[in-house]
């Protein structure tokens, strides 16, 4: 009985899943209509948003309302729109370095201010009243960090309700009694999808309300909102969702928001192949989450079958930006095979509006379990040191008549200056700059270093890695953001 019951169920969410196909492909392919031009990095602060927050206010087709202040007295808004029953509360950046929903939630409301797609707006406007809290740690999004003024994590804090932003997010939760809830993060790139090559681009979870993991309808409804997505999703992004572990964690507020009966769907942006900034991942946020509001507005999620939200893959945390492997390693006379897993790590500069990269080696050995973005079979290579150019230079104006490529290709990784501007922080070029002091020590791969090396066959250089970034001497472009100082 419980079978043919599921097997219904099942056929039930295909045609409802089918029937909103149509519409999606819509919002997708008409994306960059409703793209907000004015916030196209990550790097976004509360600034950025406050004319877009001003235009709004004086639209009435939006309510706006401050609800509240951060602990650095920036203004917490809440834009609602909408005249129905069912309250949707979306709320985002809750951790000041996770901007990617923040982006697609002002791509939203451009969105709902257009003319187009009036059968579906008049559909969502007249079931739904939607509330967006997007930033909701702008002290954060100032230094582009984790945590708030405090240094406490937010996500930590929905018992004990200490800061500002925490408070404001419970008062407008309760006072809204809010029918669904998006709560909207950024992940690590580094997430795959569980035994899979994958990033997990998006992953999901409908936290649980109590230690047994039990399922209400509340938490039923994020599940059935979260097999709906995730159809979405394997359209664009194939394989590319993960699901959360879900523990229950009694101070977050995910967890407790599902617990005051507001169905909560976690949603966490991750990684996606050569897109740094999350412009791709940040349509696929526009894209699934106005076909969710959709779907709340038609009621048509109610058919799906929970069970499908177990089939989603887990997290796993496996990939690293560039994975090197097989490679021949000498060490005190004999020969190793290893694999290296590199990470791009990117630096703030201290304004916090743009970054530089400060690579490093996360591991090495058998790296067989693990993916990368990038990945070289490195068989029959033999890694070298990189080598210091021979004459030493004077200032930048003369590292930059160099020829780049000819360096790289004779295995020099390392250029000696006398004068390094005081100013740069790191190497503008594709070479790491020493000052006339600065002895570079012998090549000892180990977790930690700076990833710097050739890889040599029969005697040529064929492939460099140059702070991390791998670059093939075979072709003409050298693709290495910036380089190490080392005074
Ligand atoms: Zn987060």
């Amino acid at each position: 009985m419980k079978n043919i019951f599921l097997s219904i169920l099942s056929l039930c969410s295909l045609s409802v899943i089918g029937q909103s196909d149509n519409i999606t492909t819509q919002l997708y392919d008409t994306y960059e209509n409703y793209k907000e031009s004015s916030i196209g990095k990550r790097r976004i602060k509360r600034s950025d948003i406050q004319p877009l927050i001003d235009k709004l206010s004086a639209n009435n087709k939006f309510k706006v309302h401050t609800v509240g202040k951060s602990i650095g007295g920036k203004d917490l808004s809440l834009i609602s729109i909408g005249t129905g029953e069912t309250n949707v509360f979306l709320w985002s950046q809750m951790h000041g370095d996770e901007p990617t929903a923040t982006q697609a939630i002002f791509d939203i409301l451009n969105f709902f201010d257009s003319e187009d797609f009036k059968e579906e707006k008049e559909a969502i406007l007249a079931n739904l009243t939607v509330h967006f809290l997007p930033m909701l740690n702008p002290d954060g999004a100032e230094l582009y960090q984790r945590r708030n003024l405090l240094g406490i994590d937010i996500n930590r804090d929905a018992l004990r309700l200490q800061s500002p932003e925490s408070q404001t997010l419970k008062r407008v939760r309760d006072s809204l009694d809010a029918d669904f809830g998006f709560n909207l993060h950024d992940q690590s790139t580094y997430y795959n999808a569980e035994r899979t090559e994958k990033p997990a681009t998006i992953s999901y979870l409908a936290p649980a309300y109590n230690y047994e993991k039990e399922i209400n309808e509340t938490r039923g409804n994020a599940m059935k909102i979260i097999v709906f997505m995730n159809d979405i999703l394997q359209k664009y992004a194939p394989g590319q969702v993960g699901r959360y572990n879900d523990d229950f964690e009694p101070r977050a507020f995910g967890d407790n928001i599902q617990k005051w009966g507001t169905s909560t769907i976690l949603i966490e942006s991750g990684g996606y192949a050569e897109d740094v900034e999350k412009q791709e991942i940040r349509k696929l946020n526009y894209t699934s989450i106005l076909s969710a509001i959709y779907t709340i507005a038609q009621k048509s999620y109610e058919a799906i079958g929970i069970e499908e939200y177990e089939k989603i893959p887990e997290n796993d945390r496996k990939l690293f930006d560039l994975k090197i492997v097989n490679a021949n390693y000498n060490l005190m006379g004999n020969t190793y095979t290893i694999d290296i897993g590199v990470n791009q790590i990117e630096v703030d500069y201290p304004d916090h509006n743009s970054f530089w990269y400060s690579s490093r080696v996360l591991d090495q050995g058998d790296l067989s379990t693990y993916y990368g973005y990038e990945t070289l079979d490195a068989t029959g290579y033999t890694i070298k040191q990189a080598k210091v150019y021979p004459k030493n230079l004077t200032n930048f104006d003369e590292v930059k008549a160099l020829n780049f490529k000819d360096l790289l290709k004779k295995g020099f990784g390392y250029v000696r200056v006398s004068s390094i501007p005081l100013k740069n922080i790191n190497s503008p070029f594709p070479v790491h700059i020493l000052s006339t002091k600065f002895k570079i020590p012998e090549l000892n791969l180990a977790p930690g270093i700076n990833p710097t090396f050739f890889l040599e066959k029969d005697g040529i250089s064929e492939y460099a890695v140059i702070n991390g970034f791998l670059v093939d001497l075979k072709k003409s472009d050298i693709q290495v953001p910036n380089g190490m100082i080392f005074r």
